[in-house]
């Protein structure tokens, strides 16, 4: 989560004379951006920049920015575009040649894509749209639970852990997201449909626009994911 490491070689995610590279996550709550993005990381070297795990730890630290997002993520809603702009802007903005960046959540709606798109310059912008079923998507949402001290993820239903409301790794107690809660899960679906999806089109229309299918298993999809992105470097 929040993950950042150099490229493990300037020959991965592109050389030196590459342009930075800005891989745009795309896809509804639930569609797999922060496992694939992690999978992405660990294969390419890229820098990861989740907007959502920001936002959860200026929430949890507390800031001005923390206690401004905190009431609206709970509800499902989007966070206003200029309380993340300045954020986007600087980790974009800070990429060198032959670097390379996950943007797993960002852009959400129409103005930030435009935003991008405006401190992206001199980036290479490509996007990575991850497809899965509205169903499985509240499965995955309503089942997930997070390790509250080494961050790991399992899936009630699809990946539990070996005992129940316990981390295999550290034995530490199991969390849910507050926004995980059904009535707050429908929320965050139906402000994908209004807000997000238009993206597909505005992006679709690009030569650097990919839409795979999302719904497999995870090691399934990361294959997918690391061909696609593998052939993007080439
Ligand atoms: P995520 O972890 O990506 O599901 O994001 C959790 C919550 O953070 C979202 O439901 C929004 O409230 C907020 N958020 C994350 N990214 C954005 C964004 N690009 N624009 C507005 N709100 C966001």
């Amino acid at each position: 989560m929040g993950v950042e490491v150099e490229p493990k070689s300037a020959s991965q995610p592109g050389s030196a004379a590459r342009p930075p590279l800005v891989l745009v996550l795309l896809g509804p709550p639930g569609g797999g951006k922060g496992t694939q993005a992690k999978v992405l990381v660990e294969r390419f070297g890229f820098q990861h920049f989740s907007t959502g795990d920001a936002l959860r730890e200026e929430v949890r630290k507390g800031t001005e920015l923390g206690r401004q997002a905190k009431s609206i993520m709970e509800a499902g809603e989007l966070v206003p575009d200029e309380l993340l702009g300045e954020l986007v802007r600087a980790r974009v903005g800070g990429l060198r040649s032959g670097q390379g960046c996950i943007l797993d959540g960002y852009p959400r709606n129409i103005a930030q894509a435009g935003y991008l798109d405006a401190v992206g310059q001199g980036a290479e912008i490509r996007v990575l749209n991850l497809e899965v079923p509205s169903d499985l998507l509240v499965k995955r949402l309503s089942g997930r639970r997070f390790c509250s001290n080494c961050g790991k993820i399992y899936n009630i239903l699809f990946s539990p852990p070996r005992v129940e409301g316990k981390c295999d790794v550290c034995a530490s107690d199991l969390s849910r997201r507050k926004d995980d809660q059904e009535e707050v899960i429908r929320e965050r679906l139906r402000v994908y449909e209004v807000q997000t999806r238009p993206l597909v089109e505005f992006y679709g229309e690009r030569p650097g626009y990919l839409a795979l299918d999302g719904s497999g298993e995870p090691g399934a999809v990361s294959e997918k994911v690391i061909a696609a992105v593998g052939n993007w470097l080439r």
